[in-house]
């Protein structure tokens, strides 16, 4: 590692968001490690100007090595993807503990000023979600405790024990719940892809095809909010500067159905897609959504980039890495 002391780890660097945040933080003049265990060139965004490091911090004296010398910790560093993702791979999901653990523990022992966990919407209680139109989700519904299989369970643990690190060991821990993320410069295909970064690969597919038949997830009914990247990204810094330990949620509240996700994206495209529906595909919960009351009365903040603004720049990108592999 090199001798110029950074500000800031990027926990997960290489990956979407990490990628996204890696890029604000430096363009504001902050120095930036980040730290992925995928090779560089698997990294979503590589920025120069960062120390970029690939280690993996499942193990502790990478972690310790990681953490050394930075006053602030961003923890994106988990193994995670969509719904098809985590539903078939629960033990890899949760042993993303390990990373959480070490890298929580390294900053306590390096004295890390302030850790930031990113959780996730996952650790809800399934019963709180059971109806397309959803109430929308309080922080107080994780418990009691029936969050998503493995990947779900992993978050609220990890989420726990920073609140048990802040008050045993006073190290400043900060958790925000993400509510489906998405924009340019994540996952949008290979199995890891989430339903944002899907519906635009298979509309641009047939937008570039003049094939219009996609497959949809489910019946269509199900419902979720989406929260763009520069939202995430803004309110994640946010709620790193703040005084609150306690986990919020980060989401937009802006709730839609899979299948006006996909009028959206159509929209955007200018074409009509065929749509055949897979009732027996993974769908996750039946409907999600963010009650943004913590987060506002907190941080006088909450997302706002409406869908289908995030959507236009999401598909865009999303549509040239499809052309750019077809052709
Ligand atoms: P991502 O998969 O793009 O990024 C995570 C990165 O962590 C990957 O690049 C991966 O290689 C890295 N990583 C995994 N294990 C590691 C280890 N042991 N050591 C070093 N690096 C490791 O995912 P993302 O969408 O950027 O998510 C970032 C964080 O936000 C994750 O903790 C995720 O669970 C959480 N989250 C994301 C969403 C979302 O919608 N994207 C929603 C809820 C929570």
């Amino acid at each position: 590692m090199s001798q110029v002391k950074p500000d800031v780890l990027v926990a997960g660097g290489g990956g979407f968001i990490g990628g996204h945040l890696a890029g604000d933080l430096l363009r504001q003049g902050v120095r930036v490690r980040a730290v992925d265990s995928k090779p560089l060139s698997e990294w979503d965004q590589v920025h120069p100007e960062a120390e970029n490091v690939i280690g993996d911090l499942s193990s502790l004296p990478t972690a310790r090595t990681a953490v050394s010398g930075v006053g602030q910790v961003y923890n994106l560093a988990a193994d995670m993807g969509g719904i098809g993702f985590i539903e078939s791979n629960r033990t890899v999901c949760m042993l993303s503990v390990l990373t959480s653990t070490h890298v929580l523990l390294a900053s306590r022992d390096e004295g890390v000023e302030r850790y930031f966990y990113a959780s996730s919407a996952c650790v809800y209680a399934a019963e709180k979600q059971s109806r397309s139109d959803v109430a929308a989700l309080r922080e107080s519904d994780a418990y009691p405790a029936d969050p998503e299989d493995g990947y779900g369970w992993e978050k609220l643990f990890s989420e726990r024990i920073c609140r048990h690190f802040a008050e045993d060991f006073g190290i400043g821990t900060r958790v925000a719940r993400y509510h489906n993320i998405y924009g340019s410069h994540g996952t949008w295909d290979g199995g890891r892809e989430k339903a944002p970064a899907a519906i635009c690969r298979k509309v641009a597919t047939a937008a570039i095809t003049g094939d219009h038949e996609i497959e949809i997830w489910g019946d269509g009914k199900q419902t979720r909010s989406f929260t763009y990247i520069d939202d995430c990204v803004y309110g994640t810094q946010l709620i790193m500067a703040g005084e609150s330990a306690d986990p919020v949620n980060l989401g937009s509240s802006e709730l839609v159905s899979i299948n006006r996700l996909v009028d959206l994206v159509e929209e955007i495209a200018g074409i009509r897609t065929e749509r055949t529906y897979l009732p027996a595909a993974p769908q996750g919960v039946r409907g999600r959504n963010s009650d943004n009351t913590a987060i506002l009365a907190t941080y006088d903040w909450q997302p706002s980039t409406p869908l289908i603004d995030g959507l236009e720049r999401t598909y865009r990108w999303v549509y040239d890495q499809v052309k750019s592999r077809i052709e």
